[in-house]
């Protein structure tokens, strides 16, 4: 089991890691999320050994890896950008890494043989990587990368090259083949949709700290802060002040607001806080609770529902919905107090 803890990493001066600590389990997939620049890749290349930390470790199981060479730490890597040889063939390419540890031939080409079937290329082993299609060049990587059997894999962005289609189809075949292999793994990206899918755990990471390390489900239905909020796309937040606890009753813009939801840890009567309002809080039937008059502002069909825009008090907000309400109507509108989040700044 690798634990990473408490690493600091500065650029230039600047702090870039300022205390990341985690740990991935044994057979478990876990996403490392964050923006571009965020240090997501600087991470990976000091589990690796590639780059030293300023303080902090890296530990696997009990053993401190500080002293343990980048080659013995037996951790597997597919990048963004391939990295394979053009000129070989594909062969060539997943054997590269066997041939550097003094493997029989036999065994080499049995080992080639099986991690070219799990990722679907045993018929292209003797096409040369350059004539492959990305699709493809990525699967080779991949192969590559399973062949010497690490007992961690890290794979950096290794869909971020590819289009929408084929970026869908590899998502879904990756997800089942980490699984298969039962191999745990570090999968960075900045892409929430892919973090979804692939991550048995999500680690989201935001200046320099990891604001929320939890599952899928967790961390969508209780987002840690609004800046985890509003990366999964979750933007209908506002600025509020916690009125009362039993009841909760948080004072906004809009006026007061209940909310039937699970509160975060240590929060406090007239604690400053942030409301978020779900994508499908929008009540428009008749509803006692949360009233506002609202104008509509867009409305966009979306197959089997509509997103509605709206104003209400000079902000925007979006909602999707079952039912139509035309762009331009002045309607009351209220929300369902059990899909309002209170988050933490
Ligand atoms: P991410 O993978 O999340 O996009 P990176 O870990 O690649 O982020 O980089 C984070 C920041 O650190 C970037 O702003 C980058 O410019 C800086 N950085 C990365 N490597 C170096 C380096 N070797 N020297 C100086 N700055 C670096
Ligand atoms: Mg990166």
């Amino acid at each position: 089991m690798l634990s990473v803890k408490n690493i600091f990493k500065n650029y230039e001066k600047q702090p870039l890691l300022c205390g990341v600590s985690f740990d991935v389990q044994q057979g478990e997939t876990v996403c490392l999320l964050g923006r571009s620049g965020s240090g997501k890749s600087t991470i990976l290349r000091i589990i690796a050994g590639i780059e030293e930390p300023k303080s902090g470790s890296v530990f696997w199981d009990t053993q401190d890896l500080k002293d343990v060479p980048v080659h013995k730490r037996q951790f597997g890597f597919m990048f963004q950008d391939y990295a394979l040889f053009p000129h070989k063939n594909v062969y060539e390419n997943v054997a590269f890494g066997l041939r550097m540890q003094n493997l029989e031939n036999k065994d080499i080409y049995d080992r080639v043989q099986d991690v070219l079937s799990k990722v679907k290329m045993e018929k292209f082993s003797h096409r040369l990587v350059a004539d492959l299609s990305g699709g493809e060049q990525q699967r080779v990587a991949l192969a590559r990368a399973l062949a010497p059997e690490p007992r961690l894999l890290m794979l950096d962005e290794p869909l971020g090259a590819l289009d929408r289609t084929l970026r869908e189809q590899l998502m879904d075949e990756l997800r089942l083949l980490l699984h298969e292999t039962k191999i745990p793994a570090i999968y960075v990206t900045h892409d929430q949709e892919e973090a979804f899918t692939i991550g048995d755990r999500l680690i989201l990471l935001n200046a320099g700290k990891i604001v929320q390390d939890a599952s899928p489900f967790v961390v969508y239905k209780k987002p840690a802060n609004s800046w985890v909020s509003e990366f999964l796309g979750l933007t209908n937040l506002i600025n509020g002040k916690i009125l009362t606890l039993d009841p909760l009753v948080v004072q906004t813009i809009f006026g007061e607001i209940v909310v039937i939801t699970e509160l975060p840890e240590n929060i406090h009567q007239g604690d400053e806080v942030m409301v978020l309002f779900r994508p499908d809080a929008l009540l428009v039937e008749e509803n006692q609770l949360n009233k506002f008059q609202a104008l509509i502002t867009d409305d966009v069909f979306l197959g089997n529902q509509w997103r509605v825009k709206m104003m209400i008090s000079d902000i925007e907000f979006s909602f999707i919905v079952d039912t139509p309400i035309n762009t331009g109507s002045q309607i009351l509108v209220s929300f369902n107090p059990e899909l309002i989040n209170v988050l933490q700044e």
